[in-house]
């Protein structure tokens, strides 16, 4: 066989293909509720001959599905989300990777030959906007039966892949003071709000000494009304970044002395939640590459280097212990809509959209093919993927 008897396998789908990205786009569920797109992908890999399971990893929405060639061999990761975001649909493409991934697992299981042993595995992964589905899966023991780890997302512009991603830490902080007239007793008023303003104050000043890489954001979500008194609550949403994240967590001590400071200063007390957090990926260039190759040979649209420029995703905690990459597929024409709006929305079913299903199929089929076909492949990414890590 060869990589073309894959990409017929993918065209000999694209009917089935392009109407299941069609269902999901026309029925937006939003994470853990994803319970048509879930039921619709793993019910097709179960009746073309894959082992499913869903509702896995602690979430009713996620799912599960192998085919086994002979034994031994590579086990080849391939992941999906499927949810939408809420009051807008599918805004971020997501209900073109369900159907692109299970093309590519049908694809492999019809053609691979019994010489070439190996698994592929598919993970259907619910909430990456929302709660970030895949922390939970790896949290409750996913992931840890694949030696790689494959995506594929739409994109706005370019067809590429992601140097790396960023880790992202979120902190909900409350501060209490003591409320008072702020006319007629305002020494008597410890205001919470002077904490807030003061800690934000402090992060700005800490913007100037932190690696370039660092994002530092945040917003009020209780400002302290009304102000005609002292506010004695107020309350904020504080987000760092970077693609270290082990220099993220030296961002994060700092964060907290700034906390504690502005508590201090203003003789007010605070409590601090940490969300979970979203770790950067290790960047694997070797697999970038075979994706990358992959991309040229189907002539996927608009080719272009590597984004330097990324943000944060939950692929970034399974990219922190397995191999991985996602390869990023033009999905918008000539017509680019931002993600996450209503536009992009509207541009889920486009002749473009149905093309991206098509052309990342076959390149994340084609990219398993490279690593089962030549086990020096996956040597060359495990190799690299550990001697990234030690530096991230
Ligand atoms: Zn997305």
């Amino acid at each position: 066989m060869n990589k073309n008897d894959l990409f017929d396998a993918v065209d000999k789908q694209k009917n089935d293909l392009l109407r299941m990205g069609d269902y999901i786009c026309d029925n937006p569920e939003i994470g853990l509720k994803e319970y048509k797109a879930s039921a619709l992908l793993s019910e097709y890999l179960r009746q073309n001959g894959y082992e499913t399971q869903l509702g896995i990893g602690g979430l009713d929405t996620a799912f599960r599905a192998e085919w086994k060639n002979g034994d031994g061999g590579p086990s080849i990761g391939l992941l999906c989300e499927y949810d939408a975001l809420e009051g807008i649909g599918h805004g971020c493409g997501h209900h073109l990777q369900g159907p692109a991934i299970v093309g590519a697992a049908i694809a492999l299981k019809n053609n691979l030959p019994r010489s070439m042993p190996c698994r592929i595995v598919v993970y259907g992964t619910p909430a990456e906007e929302t709660e970030g589905g895949k922390i939970i899966m790896l949290e409750n023991g996913c992931f840890k039966d694949i030696d790689l780890a494959m995506m594929t997302h739409a994109s706005s512009g370019a067809t590429g892949v992601d140097l790396r991603t960023m880790a992202l830490s979120t902190f909900s902080v409350e501060y209490k003071g003591q409320s008072s007239h702020a006319a007629i007793r305002p020494e008597c008023g410890r205001s919470a709000l002077d904490a807030l303003i003061l800690a934000f104050n402090a992060i700005e000043f800490m913007r100037e000494h932190v690696a370039d890489d660092v994002r530092m954001h945040y917003a009020i979500t209780d400002g302290g009304m009304p102000p005609n008194a002292v506010p004695a609550h107020a309350a904020a949403q504080i987000i760092v970044r970077s693609y270290d994240r082990v220099m993220l967590e030296n961002v994060i001590e700092r964060l907290m002395k700034i906390l504690d400071g502005a508590a201090l200063m203003t003789e007010t007390t605070y409590t601090v939640k940490r969300a979970r957090d979203i770790d950067n990926s290790i960047p694997v260039p070797e697999l970038n590459a075979l994706l990358m190759n992959n991309a040229e040979l189907v002539n996927a649209p608009k080719i272009a280097p590597p984004r330097e420029k990324t943000g944060s995703t939950d692929f970034g905690n399974v990219c922190y212990c397995t191999p991985g990459a996602c390869i990023r597929v033009a999905s918008d024409g000539d017509h680019p809509a931002p993600s996450h709006s209503k536009e992009a929305a509207a541009q889920g079913k486009s002749e473009e959209s149905h093309a991206a299903i098509i052309y990342a199929s076959k390149i994340l089929a084609a990219t398993a093919y490279d690593i089962v076909s030549s086990p020096e492949n996956l040597d060359a990414i495990r190799k690299s993927f550990n001697s990234m890590k030690e530096k991230h």
